[in-house]
């Protein structure tokens, strides 16, 4: 079969290459244009994130993904374009270079909104990282386990804009991605969440690259990020929303979500601490474990290249998950949860773990394509 080309926009940056290096392998897309910001433009790939490479290959050849470089071979020589320069996309799709873009620029949001709306209209569909259009009515942020039925929208979205071949879709928030799959499989049991607290120990890598301050993090927790308990106590509610009959994606009522958002000096790995308070139907502890283990969605049953053999790993340990030994667990595309017990304010605690820049960014974004591919979308 021959591989569909992608882009990465954004290549150079923290997500950008981890994209870069889980595509390396990839039997079904082969990246073969990448742009970044306008002080990388006109640079080999190589030598545009040397001195800056976040990954040394060493996490993504350990679980088989990935090349051992961290750059796939031809991707090192490939010219670095300007993202902002729409014309050269447009000349690599011509190519055969660019069928679709993976987005992970960091600009302002009405900057990343417009190029993206550019590179769709263009007929180049988007697949992005970004925050900008989580709240567009008609875009879908996808987890790929949870709502793959939110990709109805992109006929809706192409619709509104008079587009026939470029769409938009988004991921969610990393941080909300420890604890949303969890929530998901308890819900789809018929066990409704009413509201739940929860505490987040997020990775420095999260804030990109140089990211925080070394000064603030060495000895130190920060107790803020800036938005994001705002997008982790919403962004949940527009994932378990559905279509309805007039084509609009109606947000979930429940659960309230009540967030405190932490940067931890963890390189890569962010932990959940969860309390929630189910309706009148509540599960045991046992069941609880059962449903999660059993856990499968689309992904899975159709072997999707990406997708973890398991989407929720439960650990019986009393000290697990922890960052360091179970982030990279299952290609670091599943959800570890451990700590699972009762809860002496609400029903239920537990602690999610899933690595930020695989599962939570780049890794989530491939298995959204690949969703997507399966589709018929791109
Ligand atoms: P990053 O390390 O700072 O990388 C930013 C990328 O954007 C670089 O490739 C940079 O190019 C490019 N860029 C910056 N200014 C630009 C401009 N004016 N025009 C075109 N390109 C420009 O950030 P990151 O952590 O990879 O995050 C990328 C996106 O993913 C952000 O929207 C972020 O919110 C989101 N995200 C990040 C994570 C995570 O765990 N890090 C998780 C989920 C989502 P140069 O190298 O040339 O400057």
């Amino acid at each position: 079969m021959s591989k569909i080309s992608v882009g990465v926009l954004g290549a150079t940056g923290m997500v950008g290459q981890t994209y870069v290096s889980l595509l390396s392998n990839h039997p079904w897309f082969e990246v073969k244009y990448v742009a970044a910001s306008p002080r990388s433009a006109g640079k080999s790939y190589a030598q545009a994130i040397a001195g800056r490479q976040h990954l040394d290959g060493s996490a993504a050849a350990k679980n088989g993904i990935g090349s051992d470089t961290g750059i796939a071979g031809n991707v090192g020589k490939l010219i670095v374009e300007d993202a902002n320069d729409l014309s050269k996309a447009i000349d690599a799709q011509k190519a055969g270079c660019c069928d679709f873009v993976f987005s992970a620029l960091e600009m302002t949001k009405d900057q990343i909104k417009a190029l993206e709306e550019a590179y769709a209209a263009a007929g180049i569909p988007v697949v992005s990282n970004a925050s900008a259009h989580r709240w567009t009515a008609d875009v879908a942020m996808l987890i790929a386990e949870v709502n793959p039925h939110h990709t109805d929208l992109i006929p809706i979205q192409r619709k509104n804009h008079g587009w026939d071949k470029g769409f938009i879709v988004v991921k969610p928030n990393c941080s909300i991605q420890s604890y949303t799959t969890p929530l998901w499989a308890l819900m789809q049991k018929g066990y409704e969440i009413k509201r739940l607290v929860v505490s987040t120990m997020q990775a420095v890598s999260g804030a990109g690259y140089p990211g925080v301050p070394s000064w603030d993090m060495i000895d130190n927790i920060v107790p803020y990020i800036g938005g994001e308990e705002e997008k982790s106590e919403t962004e949940p509610l527009k994932i378990f929303g559905s279509i309805n009959q007039e084509g609009v994606l109606v947000n979930a009522a429940e659960p309230k979500i009540s967030a405190h958002c932490n940067r931890v000096p963890v390189s890569d790995g962010h932990t959940a601490c969860v309390s929630l308070e189910f309706g009148t139907k509540k599960p045991s502890i046992e069941e609880v474990k059962k449903i999660w283990t059993e856990f499968k969605a689309l992904p899975q049953e159709e072997h999707f290249p990406s997708a973890p053999q398991r989407p929720i790993i439960v650990r019986e340990e009393a000290d697990r998950p922890q960052p360091r030994k179970d982030r990279d667990a299952d290609k670091a595309m599943a959800v570890v949860v451990g700590r699972i017990r009762p809860c002496t304010v609400f029903d239920l605690r537990f602690t999610g773990l899933s690595h930020n820049t695989i599962r939570g960014a780049a890794g989530g974004g491939i298995l959204s394509a690949e969703l997507l591919k399966y589709k018929g979308f791109i």
